[in-house]
């Protein structure tokens, strides 16, 4: 695969498998080295609730895609992806995740 330009990015985050860890937002973080004061991936825990029967007690990650987008080669995971325990990040063509989405219950951030 090539490399992926500004608002082809996506990334997705498998929301049954996302253990909310904050690996990704270390990572992200160590990656760019940015300021305290700024966002660009955040892990956010949230008060449980019941999906299909599942329990969630769910952690979502924003991330600030055009970021991810000058991040992402198009041909190596950024460290937020290998990082993540849980393989609950994947990113790539918006084409790509949603065909990694389908029957998962997943988020997919687009620039
Ligand atoms: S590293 Fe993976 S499991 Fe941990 S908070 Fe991020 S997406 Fe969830
Ligand atoms: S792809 Fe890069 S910029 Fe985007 S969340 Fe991951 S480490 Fe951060």
């Amino acid at each position: 695969m090539g490399r992926v330009k500004g608002n082809g990015i996506a990334l997705l985050l498998d929301l049954d498998d996302c253990t909310g860890c904050f690996s990704c937002e270390a990572a992200c973080r160590e990656t760019h080295r940015y300021a305290y004061d700024e966002d660009w991936m955040r892990t956010v825990r949230r008060d449980p609730f019941v999906v299909d029967g599942k329990l969630r007690q769910y952690h979502l990650v924003a991330p600030v895609l055009d970021k991810c987008a000058a991040c992402y080669d198009g041909e190596h995971e950024p460290l937020c992806v290998s990082g993540c325990p849980a393989g609950a990040l994947k990113i790539g063509t918006f084409a790509e995740m949603a065909k990694e989405a389908e029957g998962r219950h997943c988020a997919i951030y687009t620039a």
